[in-house]
């Protein structure tokens, strides 16, 4: 059975028009199909390939100066979709942002965060996430249930946001380490950082944390809730369903109010030093956010035992 949200067909790369392109700073790993398919290629394009391939343990492409990949043209368009078309992209390229969590009974498939253009699909969606797949969804699996029911509590429109992540919190039987956000800025400050820019927004909420104006804040956001609904939806989808056992999904629940209450104290952040914080603003926070922690299981796991 293949499960995904309702938005999930709609993402398309939107390429040179990306401001945070995901060729650039990343190792792009090759798979051993491709890399057979490309080792095969003839001519000068076939030599390009093979030169600026590492042949490692894990066969990988040679980053260029500011850590770009060496097939992203000055238009910051792919040159190897340009010669070969997108077909012929490594798995890497071809899924990215997309993310399939393998379930016994089923694989569960979404957009990452990390990428801009599905953090606008997800953030933007005003209408309640909903799973969808071919088949009838059915499950016996105590986990998945409890994390639809999670869902179910965390689109409750009735209540808000703080209420809807208690509610999430009650249904595990558990509570959140009450870490304040000056403590949890410098967690955060002590991981593996991939974007200095990231390092600067933590160490400027840590500053001002205590001093944060957030009244203003909640009234300005008060029509906004559904990007936060949707950003906790997206965590708990993505990250709770896969927890080995009860106890280490109990964390990952915790870990999705922790998260929330960092983007809601840099939006509070922003908001309070520039006068607005705009859906690309929110947008922006949350793809740091994932490509900082998603995207590194050190880090991740990390939070998910401090949570
Ligand atoms: S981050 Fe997303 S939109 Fe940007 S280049 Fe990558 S896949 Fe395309």
């Amino acid at each position: 059975m293949h499960i995904y949200p309702d938005y999930y067909d709609k993402f398309k790369c939107i390429a040179d028009k990306c401001k945070h392109n995901c060729c650039i700073g990343w190792e792009i790993d090759i798979d051993e199909d491709t890399l057979a398919y490309y080792n095969s290629i003839e001519g000068e394009f076939g030599k390009r390939l093979r030169d600026n391939i590492e042949l490692s343990d894990t066969p990988h492409f040679k980053l260029k100066s500011e850590e770009r990949c060496p097939f992203l043209n000055d238009k910051n368009l792919c040159d190897i979709i340009c010669t070969l078309g997108e077909k012929k992209l490594c798995t890497i390229c071809s899924q990215h942002p997309r993310f399939h969590n393998e379930l016994p009974d089923r694989i569960e498939s979404g957009l990452g965060l990390c990428c801009e253009e599905a953090g606008r699909i997800i953030l933007s969606q005003k209408e309640k996430t909903t799973l969808i797949s071919d088949e009838k969804i059915t499950t016996d699996d105590e986990i998945i249930l409890l994390r639809d029911e999670i869902i179910r509590a965390l689109q409750n429109r009735d209540k808000s946001i703080d209420e809807r992540l208690y509610d999430m919190l009650a249904l595990c039987d558990t509570t959140e380490n009450n870490i304040s956000i000056k403590e949890l800025c410098d967690v955060m400050l002590s991981l593996e950082m991939l974007d200095k820019n990231w390092g600067e927004l933590l160490s400027l909420l840590k500053e001002n944390c205590e001093q944060l104006d957030t009244v203003d804040f909640d009234k300005y956001m008060s029509q906004r809730q559904h990007e936060y609904e949707q950003f906790c939806v997206y965590l708990i989808y993505r990250h709770f369903a896969n927890s080995p056992d009860l106890y280490e999904a109990q964390s990952r629940a915790c870990f999705v109010k922790l998260a929330y209450r960092l983007i809601y104290h840099l939006g509070a952040l922003i908001y309070n030093k520039k006068g607005n914080f705009d859906l690309s603003d929110h947008i922006e926070v949350a793809r740091m956010f994932s490509s900082e922690i998603e995207y590194s299981d050190e880090n991740l796991y990390t939070l998910f035992d401090i949570a």
